[in-house]
Order: C-alpha cells, then sequence, then structure tokens
C-alpha cells in the first residue's frame, strides 16, 4: 500500500506550510483537505445555495469540478475553470468552510475524493481528520497544535506581508470561535487520533517542525 503521512491540527498551527515542504522533501503527493472544503463553500456562493442547505451542498460537494495546478511553481486552484486561488484563502471563506464542514452528507461526499490523492510514491495529508477518519490506517499521524495566540499572530503577519489590514484582537476571536465549531461539531470533530504524536509548535520555527516530522518518518 502507498504510505500515507497524516497531519492534522487546528488552523493556523502551520499544517498548510509544514504538510507542503515535507511533501516536497519527501518527492510524495500532497492533499490540502481543507481546500476541497473551502471550494465547496465558494460553489455554494457562486450556485447560491444556502450555507444551511445539507442537501445542496452534499450535491455541490459531490459533483465539485476543481483542478489543482502547479504553475512555474506556483500552485493555483480552479473552480468549474475559474481561478479561486485567492477567494477560497479569505477569513471569511475560512468560516464558511467550517460551517460546510459541519454537514455529515458534505463530508461523505467528499471522502472518496480526498482518497483518490493517496498514489505513488507517498501522500502528505494536510487536515482535521486525515487520522481519525480519512487515512486511519496511515502508519504516522502528527498532531500539530500552537497557542489560540501565537496562532493569531502568525496569520496576523501573514496578511500583513499580504499587504492587507487586520487587527490581531479580531484574528484571535475568530480563531477561537473556527476551533469551538472544529471541535464540537457531531461528526470527525477536531481532536488527535490516539495513535497521532502530537507536537506543539508555539515555540518552533518550521525548519524545526519539518526537521522533526522528517526525523520521525526515518525512524
Ligand atoms: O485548513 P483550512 O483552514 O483550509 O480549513 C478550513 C475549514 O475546513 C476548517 O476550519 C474545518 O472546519 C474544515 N476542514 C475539515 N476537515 C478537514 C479540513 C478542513 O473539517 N480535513
Amino acid at each position: 500500500p502507498v504510505a500515507v503521512l497524516a497531519i492534522d491540527g487546528p488552523g493556523g498551527a502551520g499544517k498548510g506550510t509544514v504538510s507542503r515542504l515535507v511533501a516536497e522533501r519527501l518527492g510524495w503527493h500532497l492533499l490540502d483537505s481543507g481546500a476541497l472544503y473551502r471550494l465547496t463553500a465558494q460553489a455554494a456562493l457562486k450556485h447560491g445555495a444556502a450555507l444551511d442547505d445539507a442537501d445542496a451542498l452534499a450535491r455541490l460537494a459531490g459533483t465539485l469540478d476543481v483542478a489543482f495546478l502547479a504553475e512555474a511553481g506556483e500552485a493555483r486552484v480552479l473552480l468549474e475553470g475559474e481561478d479561486v486561488t485567492r477567494a477560497i484563502r479569505t477569513e471569511t471563506m475560512g468560516e464558511n468552510a467550517s460551517r460546510v464542514a459541519a454537514v455529515p452528507a458534505v463530508r461523505e461526499a467528499l471522502l472518496a475524493r480526498q482518497r483518490e490523492f493517496r498514489q505513488a510514491p507517498g501522500l502528505v495529508a494536510d487536515g482535521r481528520d486525515m487520522g481519525t477518519v480519512v487515512f486511519p490506517e496511515a502508519p504516522l499521524k502528527i498532531f500539530l497544535t500552537a497557542s489560540a495566540e501565537e496562532r493569531a499572530r502568525r496569520r496576523y503577519r501573514q496578511l500583513q506581508d499580504a499587504g492587507v489590514d487586520a487587527s490581531l484582537s479580531s484574528l484571535l476571536e475568530e480563531i477561537q470561535a473556527r476551533d469551538a465549531r472544529d471541535m464540537q461539531r457531531s461528526v470527525a470533530p477536531l481532536k488527535p487520533a490516539h495513535d497521532a504524536v502530537e507536537l506543539d509548535t508555539t515555540e518552533l520555527t518550521i525548519p524545526d517542525v519539518v526537521d522533526h516530522i522528517l526525523r520521525l518518518i526515518e525512524d
């Protein structure tokens, strides 16, 4: 079977960057499962589906027309042929994604699509339920965390670097609200798999975390 490395944890713990760098170092494929929930929310907006219309959302999730492209080293995401790379990354779409992700039929509809990413030579799967639901057989599962304050600070710096105005206190509130929704939902709540290795990145740099994970894989 093709190896899977599951990397789960709350938003802003560095999962996205760490997963991408680990996948590059190993030459493995990458699944950004959060993007699929963001894309489902984006499709709902585009087609006028309400974020609490479970049937419509599940239909959209089951028929998502998406393409993940890598052009000139830049990752782009297309929804129905339209470039939504930036549109799906906003705080609002993260919030919408977390609403859509609480609908059981949406999670069910995205399950097979996520498992298709498992291809040789290996897969780094980034999300909330990679180790608990989507790839429970993964031999190595990492649960990345960081304090909410540190995650808000990281997000704040990211936005500043992108030239976007932001307030640290409202980012902290948004992060706490999203954590609460992700941990309290009835299906696939955010929690470490029983066999996950927990890694608190509050005091660690990205290269530290990447090296630590690569060492765990070698063992
Ligand atoms: O990781 P990202 O911020 O892109 O995820 C957006 C939202 O999608 C999360 O807040 C979470 O509610 C949902 N999600 C999920 N399961 C995953 C990945 C993301 O429920 N595997």
